[in-house]
């Protein structure tokens, strides 16, 4: 679902990922781990064209993105985007703020862009709250509205961007369940995180990265359990 060749990127002087090769198989979910600074992020933003490459390919559901003739519309519209922040529309309900995309991207009417974000709202465990507006739901609802809004776009992958970061610590589990769940479902998933017991259970492949470069990867009771690296190691002890 997504492949990701000698992938650089720089910022003016700043060398951010200096060579990434990696790949993600449909319904496969991946965590990427690894310190501040070390291009998690710019790597999850290249893969939807929010930062461009300075150099080498990019390939999502078929389409290479980094083509200069894509349609990065067309792409984006197949990707669901989780960050840190909620980004809701404050002065639009739970319900519009599942609709208001359905209907001006995907051209649904009302009644059917309604539809199914009654069904999302189900799903994230939220269907008793399509009328409240964001600042009435918690941080943790906000973010499963967050996720509900996304999957109403019907995407074939998700991006999550340390989607658990901003949350109090007793928001973080409904979250991660909803995660999880669309993990269970055969979502494809490719999720920066620091929570290492999500990445232990529901990971199929754990990326370990560190100044700009893949440092290791495989499968979570590997890189998380037995690393092979001083770096994941150090870094492990640091946040386990
Ligand atoms: P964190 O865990 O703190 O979120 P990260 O691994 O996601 O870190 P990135 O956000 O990808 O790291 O940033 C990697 C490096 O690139 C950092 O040194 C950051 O300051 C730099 N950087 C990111 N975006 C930009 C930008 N738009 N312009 C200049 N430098 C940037
Ligand atoms: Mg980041």
């Amino acid at each position: 679902a997504i492949d990701v060749q000698g992938l650089h990127k720089a910022f003016g002087e700043l060398e951010v990922l200096r060579g990434i090769d990696f790949s993600v198989a449909r319904g496969e979910v991946v965590c990427i781990i690894g310190p501040s600074g070390s291009g998690k992020s710019t790597l999850l933003r290249c893969v939807n064209l929010l930062e461009e490459p300075s150099s080498g390919r990019v390939t999502v559901a078929g389409t290479e993105v980094t083509d200069p003739d894509v349609d990065i519309d067309l792409v984006r519209r197949r990707i669901g985007m989780v960050f840190q922040s909620f980004n809701l529309f404050p002065h639009l309900t739970v319900l519009e703020n599942l609709t208001i995309a359905q209907r001006r991207v995907l051209r649904r009417d009302r009644a059917e862009a309604d539809r199914i974000a009654r069904v999302n709202l189900e799903r994230v465990g939220l269907g008793e709250k399509e009328a409240s507006y964001p600042a009435q739901l918690s941080g943790g609802q906000q973010q499963r509205v967050a996720i509900a809004r996304a999957l109403s776009m019907d995407p074939e992958l998700m991006l999550f961007d340390e989607p658990t970061s901003a949350l109090d610590p007793e928001l973080v589990g409904d979250v991660l369940a909803v995660m999880r769940s669309l993990a269970d479902e055969g979502m494809t998933m490719l999720v920066v995180t620091h929570e290492m017991s999500f990445a232990r259970e529901v990971a199929d492949r754990v990326v370990f990265m560190d100044g700009g470069v893949i440092v290791e990867e495989g499968i979570p009771e590997r890189v998380v359990g037995d690393p092979q690296h001083e770096r994941t190691r150090t870094f492990l002890a640091r946040v386990l």
